[in-house]
């Protein structure tokens, strides 16, 4: 890490007028968490289990899990680490949960979708995240939700996971915040609505990207179209962000537009309290985030949010930061 950088590890995200944002880290294993604390992050913002589930030939049962969900929650020291359910399917296939071939997987069988017909999956694990929390701060995080009445059920499932761990005499934390991905434009433009019943929203844009604008975000032929800046999807992430606001929530982001300053100077403006990414971006968003006020980042918003284009966007932005 450049000098500078490792300067900046200690330091918090505020703006020149006090506006502070939390940096956190997406991981993908407890051993990823050292790192990201090294990098200055304040917790982890998405510890993305499915790869808890991948790499091996059988479902990891309670216990398995459980291990490593407490390794990455004690390393956090504290701080919150949200974990979010699996995410199979889509980009993301699981040979022994023999999910049948899809046309579309992406628009299939996945995350929440399986999470909810598969009790066999979904209460080992939210047990053992329950558990877990017992050993410091957790966020369960649910992704792909389209609608309240699936958070409803997931809400159903974890009162049946603590009756469960209660008759079997585990620990568990009882406090556990409970919050969504929102990675759909049905999500977003729900917000709304959705507010009233999570503890916190988190956008993923790698997905909200996709969706919103039908461009598959892995295809190299559309990646012009593929833009996190694009008019839309901007009009999504305020709306979300504002929802969160007017509802007492946190709203944070751990889609990969989290990680370009850029895009973090707009975040900000827009009121976001948090941005999560791999941990290597944090030096640099931080950087960016202390070098500037949130007045003058408002100012650049407004002229943004008159833009009609996600290209002269991001070419303004790029001139202007
Ligand atoms: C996202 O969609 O932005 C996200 C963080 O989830 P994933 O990349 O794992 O789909
Ligand atoms: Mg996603």
């Amino acid at each position: 890490m450049a000098a500078h950088y490792a300067a900046l590890k200690d330091l918090p995200a505020v703006t020149t007028d006090g506006v502070k944002v939390e940096l956190m880290a997406n991981i993908g294993t407890h051993m990823d968490v050292d790192n990201a604390l090294n990098y200055g992050a304040e917790g982890v913002g998405l510890f993305r289990s499915e790869f808890v589930f991948m790499g091996r030939q059988d479902i990891p049962n309670e216990e398995d899990q459980f291990k490593a969900y407490k390794e990455a929650v004690e390393k956090c020291n504290g701080n919150l680490c949200v974990i979010r359910t699996m995410d199979i399917g889509g980009d993301k296939p699981l040979p022994y949960l023999n999910i049948p071939h899809e046309d579309n997987p992406f628009l299939g069988y996945r995350a929440v979708r399986i999470s909810l017909q598969r009790r066999d999956l979904f209460l080992p694990q939210l047990k053992a995240i329950l558990r877990a929390g017992k050993f410091g701060k957790v966020g369960i995080m649910i992704p792909m939700i389209i609608n309240v009445s699936e958070f409803k059920k997931v809400k159903e499932f974890i009162e049946e996971a603590k009756v469960e761990l209660t008759h079997e005499g585990k620990a568990f934390a009882d406090d556990v915040q409970v919050g969504i991905m929102v990675e759909t434009p049905a999500a977003a433009v729900m917000t709304p609505v959705l507010a009233k019943y999570v503890d916190f929203f988190s956008i993923g844009t790698n997905d909200l990207v996709q969706y919103t604008l039908a461009c598959d975000r892995g295809n190299i032929n559309i990646s012009y179209l593929y833009n996190h800046f694009n008019p839309a999807v901007l009009r999504l992430i305020q709306r979300t962000i504002t929802s969160a606001r007017e509802n007492g929530i946190w709203a944070g982001m751990c889609g990969e537009m989290a990680s370009d300053p850029n895009a973090a100077v707009l975040l900000m403006a827009m009121g976001i309290h948090e941005l999560s990414m791999s941990a290597p971006s944090i030096p640099r968003v931080k950087e960016k985030i202390r070098n500037i006020s949130s007045t003058k980042a408002k100012e650049i918003l407004a002229d943004v949010m008159k833009m009609e284009d996600g290209d002269e966007i991001k070419a303004y932005l790029a001139k202007i930061l």
